[in-house]
């Protein structure tokens, strides 16, 4: 059982799917491990550090030779797949549903052709058993984390109350629209960093996780469709009544906000919109607004992806990417998702992994040539 690890090809991807400890561990499981040259130098992993755990270290056609499984942040280009096994696994976020050139259905589609098993880790289920193997809850938390610090570098303000001999600086007041994985984390960090923080969510189980956290939560009441959670602790889409009440309450609140972050998801949507060109011309100069969601189509109207934009002395931030601008430590938890993944199914008897139909069914794309998922398949 031969595990290649290629270093990422994606722009602005600093990340790497395997660092020495899980390569270590690959090893102790039985495989072979083959890492190219350079693929963690974006994350300060030396290949000296592969080898001394015990991989080979070669160019990408010596690494991919033969190899049973792939494993990547983002997905392989299909054509730079040449020389692997028959059949052999892509592990790695595929991004199925996306657009653009590092995922989509057109993607799938050359992952059939190859003849490869394609997991995408990100449709992992959001069951108890693969909390551990769960790449978004890994990834978010950084990025709840770093958001809050990218805030921090464009705001020209401190966060925290300062009394001086000059006169006192009054703390940020910072809001967060979403408390997810990212958003817990972002209200966790900036009460860390002295901010008067608050959040808001549709699901109103998060209620009591921000007031647990110290921070104030924003609710709207008495409109239907408050519970908003769908399977797997998602969001679901919400009533017109309700948007419009929480565009009213949120409209008070965020223009006395001097940093705003939002990371509202809903699984297979457009993000969405939270925050109106209006709602940012009501904000003071100088206010920032970090949008995580940029990506998805963004929460925030106006927001770039991949820029810092200022509108009306507003800055708002849509940094790609985020996890990857931590690759160290996203590197680091992206890895042991992947270890964990495979080696909960590591058949010892034939030295390789055998998924359950639970977790196969949910994040198989592509099998024996054709695409095999059903939600591609349209069911
Ligand atoms: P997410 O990234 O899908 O979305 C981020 C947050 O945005 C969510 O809290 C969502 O409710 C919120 N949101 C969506 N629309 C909104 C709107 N219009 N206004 C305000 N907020 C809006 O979410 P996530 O971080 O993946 O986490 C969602 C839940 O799933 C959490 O409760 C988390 O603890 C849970 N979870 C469970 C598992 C597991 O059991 N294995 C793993 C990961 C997360």
């Amino acid at each position: 059982m031969k595990i290649a690890v290629l270093r990422e090809r994606a722009a602005g991807e600093r990340r790497v799917a395997a660092t020495p400890e899980t390569v270590k561990k690959f090893i102790t499981l039985g495989a072979e491990m083959a890492v190219e040259t350079g693929a963690g130098a974006t994350c300060s992993i030396a290949d000296d550090a592969y080898r001394a755990a015990g991989a080979s270290v070669g160019d990408a056609g010596s690494v991919r030779a033969g190899a049973d499984i792939v494993l990547g942040v983002q997905g392989p280009d299909p054509d730079a797949l040449a020389g692997i096994a028959p059949g052999a696994w892509i592990v790695a976020a595929l991004n199925p549903f996306g657009t653009g050139e590092q995922g989509g259905r057109a993607r799938v589609d050359r992952y059939a052709a190859l003849g490869v098993e394609a997991l995408a880790m990100e449709l992992m289920p959001r069951i108890t058993r693969a909390q551990s193997m769960d790449i978004l809850s890994s990834q978010s938390n950084l990025s709840g984390y770093k958001a809050v610090l990218d805030a921090a570098a464009e705001y020209g303000r401190a966060f925290p109350m300062m009394m001086t001999a000059a006169g006192t600086v009054s703390a940020a007041r910072l809001f967060v629209m979403g408390v997810g994985v990212a958003g817990l984390q972002a209200i966790a960090t900036a009460r860390r960093l002295g901010a008067q923080v608050s959040a808001t969510d549709v699901r109103a189980a998060t209620k009591e996780q921000i007031q647990s956290l110290g921070a104030k939560p924003i609710f709207v009441e008495n409109v239907a469709g408050i519970e908003g959670e769908g399977t797997g602790g998602y969001a679901t889409e919400m009533s017109d009544e309700y948007k419009a009440a929480q565009a009213e309450l949120v409209s008070a609140h965020i223009a006395k906000q001097d940093i705003v972050i939002t990371t509202a998801l809903i699984p297979g949507r457009p993000a969405p919109r939270l925050i109106s060109a209006a709602q940012v011309a009501s904000m003071k100069p100088g206010s920032v607004i970090v949008d995580l969601a940029v990506e998805a189509g963004g929460n925030v109207e106006g927001a770039v992806a991949g820029e810092v934009v200022e509108v009306g002395g507003v800055k708002i931030v849509g940094h790609r990417n985020v996890p990857s601008r931590l690759a160290a430590d996203a590197s680091a938890l992206f890895s042991r998702n992947l270890f964990n993944f495979l080696s909960a199914f590591w058949d010892k008897d034939s030295g390789r992994p055998v998924l359950d139909e639970e977790i196969g069914d949910a994040i198989r794309l592509t099998k024996g040539g054709q695409v095999v998922h059903a939600r591609l398949l349209g069911a």
